[in-house]
């Protein structure tokens, strides 16, 4: 289990349910960059929900585990947040810990909480939820993009509500239910490691590997590791359809998930214009951070001056309403 987990990053197995829709907000009234870079990146689908209130972000570690998130994510989490705020993050965003005082359960619902582990993995509830917000990391530079900190700064990216380059629907044909007219890339399904496992489950139900190599609910349910990779229906994907921002921290590399023979890393998403490879980034790049602050308009000063407050916003006495309806998962 240890090694498969190993293949990969930001594995958002933590997936929240909350994607109620916002009839009532006038997006069109925010004053927004609309070039082809700011456009790209891929978010959640709901910036009012989902969006962490004030553009803040306090962090608490795992009490539970005899300090061992404290020891060893303590000094790694402002690397990873420096990364951020030196690729060009607007000022305004802030992530802190939490005081002792703080971090209690009474305040679960407005804590990120930093659990450690030695296994590999590295899994991010994306974005703000009111009842579950967390972060699953294992500090080592061994796996995922090779640096410990950079990996922290991909699974910071969910955190803040981004979601991966690689599975923007717009990048893929319908044909795995993407919205896009060509693919952008060619994905070898019998590459992933754990092909031949859910095969074998597969097949003993009668039922063949075509559905989870094409389709993320499929493979998610099959419990696939493809679901990382294929377009993720929870997205917002505002273009350009057709271009991919290779430089993304969100992106995964050529080998995501793949298995190894003889020795050597199979590729299992290659660029479909000519069949190369590509590889993890470390830094965030000009998408993401553009992304990011096109997602927190609303809770970044100078925009929030312009447009009205939505009423479960931070400072509303409503807000705790609305949080405890998302908790129930209810929408109004
Ligand atoms: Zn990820």
């Amino acid at each position: 289990m240890k090694s498969l987990l190993q293949l990969l990053i930001g594995i958002c197995l933590l997936h929240y349910v909350l994607s109620c829709p916002d009839p009532d907000f006038d997006y069109s009234s925010i004053q927004q960059n609309d070039g082809s870079v700011q456009k790209r990146g891929y978010t959640l689908k709901d910036r009012s929900w989902n969006v962490w209130p004030d553009a803040k972000i306090i962090y608490c570690f795992d009490p539970t585990d005899g300090g061992l998130a404290k020891r060893y994510l303590k000094p790694l989490i402002p690397k990873a947040w420096d990364l951020w705020k030196a690729a060009g993050l607007n000022k305004q965003f802030k992530m802190e810990q939490g005081t002792d005082d703080y971090c209690t359960d009474a305040n679960r619902g407005s804590y990120l909480l930093v659990k450690y582990n030695s296994e590999g993995e590295l899994v991010t509830t994306p974005g703000y939820s009111a009842s579950m917000s967390t972060t699953i990391l294992d500090p080592s530079d061994a796996i995922g993009s090779g640096s410990g900190v950079a990996n922290i700064a991909h699974e910071l990216g969910h955190a803040w509500g981004l979601l991966h380059e690689h599975q923007r629907v717009g990048l893929w044909t319908k044909d795995y239910g993407g919205t896009g007219a060509t693919n952008m890339f060619t994905f070898t399904c019998e590459n992933m490691a754990d092909y031949e496992k859910i095969e074998a489950q597969r097949l003993a139900k009668g039922k063949d590997m075509n559905l989870p190599c094409h389709y993320e609910a499929v493979a998610k349910t099959a419990r696939f590791i493809a679901y990382n990779l294929l377009p993720d229906q929870d997205g917002l994907d505002r273009g350009p359809a057709g271009e991919v921002d290779w430089d993304s921290i969100m992106i995964y590399g050529s080998t995501a998930g793949s298995k190894t023979v003889n020795g050597q890393r199979l590729n299992t998403l290659v660029k479909a214009s000519d069949g190369s490879t590509f590889g993890y980034n470390q830094v965030p790049s000009e998408g993401d951070i553009q992304t990011l602050n096109w997602f927190y308009t609303n809770e970044l000063g100078d925009a929030s001056k312009n447009v009205p407050v939505p009423f479960w916003k931070t400072g509303s006495k409503f807000r705790g309403i609305f949080n405890r309806k998302n908790q129930n998962n209810n929408c109004l």
